[in-house]
C-alpha cells in the first residue's frame, strides 16, 4: 500500500540546507558552545590530557558516573529511566590524534645540535610537520615509579621545538624531483632540541648540557625516556578562522571535536529514557588495538561497574545487543581545491551540519559495518524532528581511497551503530578546520540521541 499522499510537489526533492540558515538567531548559543570547545582544544593535545580535562570538568556533576582506563580512555555514564537490560545508548569517540612520538632512546648529538628521534603515530603527511613550532606533551615515569608531567612549548615565554626543512636552493635532487614518500622520510623527522655546549664536558657537549637541564628542571635522566609517553604536537592555541570568524582551526579536532561534543551532551542532557554511556577511547589512529583502544574490553568492565552501582542484574551481551550507538568521528569535507577526489552529490560540505556516514571502508565498502536502513530511518527522523542541521557524506569518490572508524568494533556486540560527526577540511593536518555550525550541530545531535525515546 503506498503511503497516503500529503506532500506538496515542491517538497518531494531533498534540498540540503545550510546550517547557518537553520540556526538563524542562535548565534549566541553557537559562540558559547564553540568558546568552550576551543578552550578544550587549546589545553588538550594528548589522550591523557583529554581524560584529565574532562574528568575535572565532570567532577562537579553528581549525575555523571565517570570511569577511567589507565588515564588514556574513559567512560561517562548517566542513568536512564529504563533498566539497562532494555538496552542503552552509547556514543563512542576517540581522543588520540596523529602526532610524533619520541623513541625509547631519542636523544643524540649531531653537528653540535642536540636532536630527538621520533616515530610517527597515525596517518600524517610528513612534510606538514617541518619548519613549524612544536611542543612536547606527556609523562615520564622515573625508576622509583614517580611520574613527571611534561608540557613544554605552549606558552609564549617557553621555548618550543622544531624539525628543520631543507632550503629550497638545495632541495632539487632530494625533494622536488622525488615522490612525496621518498622526499620526506620518517627517519628525518628529528626534533631540534638544543645547541648550547657544556664547555666543561669532554665530548657530546650539547647533549651533556641538555642532560643537565633535564635533570635540573624535571629530575629526569636519559634512561627515563624508556618509560615515557612523550608526544610531539603542534604548538599553540585553537584559533578562529575567517574574517567572519565562522570556523575553528586547531590541531587534534579529529576526533576531539566529537569527544568534546559527546562529553558536553552527556553533561547537559536530562530525563534520559535509557542509560547512556559516552566512551572516549585511545589508539583509533593506529587501529584501535591495545587495552585502551576500542577493541579492548573496557565497555564490558564499565557495564559491570554500572550494574553494581545501579543495583541492576544484567547480562552484558544482551544489554549491548539491544543498544543503539553513535560512532562519533569526523568525515572529510568537500575540498574546493581538490574537487577531483570527491563525488559532489555525496560529499559532506562545511557548514551543512553534522554528517551521518552510513558506511566507511574502501574498495567496495570493505571493512565497514554499514548501518541498516531501519537505523538510518530512526536517525534521520530524530534529527529532523529536533531541527538539527545534518547531511550525509561519503569519504571521497568510490575507489579514491577510504578509511574506517571504530563503528565496526561496537557493531560486533550486535548493537545498531552509525558514524556521525562534523566534516573537516585539512583532516589529520597540524591545523584542522571545522565549521562552528557543524561542531554545534554535532553537540545537539548527540544530546538528542540520548534524550530521544
Ligand atoms: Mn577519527
Ligand atoms: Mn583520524
Amino acid at each position: 500500500m503506498p503511503k497516503k499522499q500529503t506532500k506538496d510537489k515542491k517538497d518531494l526533492a531533498y534540498k540540503p540546507k545550510s546550517g547557518w540558515d537553520t540556526f538563524k538567531g542562535r548565534d549566541k548559543e553557537i559562540e558559547a558552545y564553540n568558546a568552550e570547545y576551543m578552550a578544550f582544544l587549546s589545553r588538550v593535545k594528548t589522550e591523557r590530557e583529554a581524560v584529565s580535562y574532562i574528568e575535572e570538568s565532570a567532577c562537579a556533576n553528581r549525575d555523571l558516573h565517570v570511569f577511567g582506563n589507565r588515564g588514556k580512555a574513559m567512560a561517562l555514564c548517566r542513568k536512564g529511566a529504563s533498566p539497562m537490560q532494555d538496552g542503552i545508548r552509547i556514543i563512542i569517540a576517540h581522543i588520540d590524534s596523529p602526532r610524533l612520538d619520541l623513541k625509547a632512546n631519542p636523544l643524540y648529538e649531531d653537528t653540535d645540535l642536540a636532536m630527538l628521534k621520533t616515530h610517527y603515530y597515525g596517518g600524517i603527511k610528513k612534510y606538514q610537520w617541518l619548519a613549524r613550532p612544536l611542543a612536547i606533551h606527556g609523562v615520564v615515569i622515573r625508576e622509583d615509579a614517580t611520574s613527571v608531567k611534561i608540557v613544554i612549548g605552549e606558552e609564549d615565554d617557553e621555548p618550543c621545538f622544531t624539525i628543520e626543512d631543507l632550503l629550497p636552493h638545495l632541495a632539487g635532487k632530494t625533494q622536488y624531483t622525488k615522490k612525496i614518500e621518498d622526499a620526506f622520510q620518517a627517519e628525518k623527522l628529528n626534533i631540534i632540541f638544543g645547541s648550547r655546549p657544556d664547555l666543561k664536558a669532554k665530548d657530546d657537549k650539547v647533549k651533556a648540557q641538555i642532560l643537565s637541564l633535564l635533570y635540573e628542571k624535571y629530575g629526569i635522566v636519559e634512561q627515563d625516556f624508556v618509560s615515557a609517553d612523550l608526544e610531539i604536537v603542534p604548538a599553540g592555541s585553537a584559533r578562529e578562522v575567517g574574517l567572519d570568524r565562522s570556523m575553528i582551526g586547531a590541531y587534534g579536532q579529529d576526533d576531539r571535536v566529537c569527544a568534546w561534543a559527546a562529553f558536553a551532551a552527556v553533561r547537559d542532557c536530562s530525563d534520559l529514557p535509557y542509560t547512556s554511556i559516552v566512551l572516549l577511547v585511545d589508539k583509533e589512529e593506529i587501529g584501535s588495538d591495545g587495552n585502551t583502544g576500542a577493541k579492548s574490553n573496557f565497555l564490558e568492565e564499565v557495564l559491570w561497574q554500572l550494574s553494581k552501582k545501579f543495583n541492576e542484574d544484567i547480562i552484558p551481551s544482551r544489554v549491548l545487543f539491544r543498544s543503539r550507538a553513535l560512532s562519533g568521528d569526523v568525515n572529510g569535507a568537500f575540498d574546493p581545491d581538490f574537487p577531483e577526489v570527491h563525488e559532489k552529490t555525496n560529499a559532506a560540505k562545511m557548514g551543512y551540519g553534522v554528517c551521518v556516514t552510513k558506511f566507511t571502508g574502501s574498495r567496495g565498502k570493505a571493512g565497514s559495518s554499514e548501518a541498516h536502513a531501519e537505523y538510518m530511518g530512526w536517525i534521520r527522523s530524530y534529527l529532523n524532528r529536533n531541527n538539527i542541521p545534518w547531511q550525509t557524506g561519503e569519504l571521497g569518490k568510490v575507489d579514491e581511497g577510504g578509511g574506517g572508524t571504530v563503528a565496526k568494533y561496537l557493531a560486533e556486540y550486535g548493537m545498531d551503530i552509525v558514524d556521525m560527526g562534523p566534516a573537516l577540511l585539512s583532516m589529520h593536518a597540524p591545523f584542522e578546520l571545522s565549521s562552528k555550525v557543524d561542531t554545534f550541530s554535532t553537540y545537539l545531535a548527540y544530546r538528542s540521541f540520548m534524550e530521544e525515546r
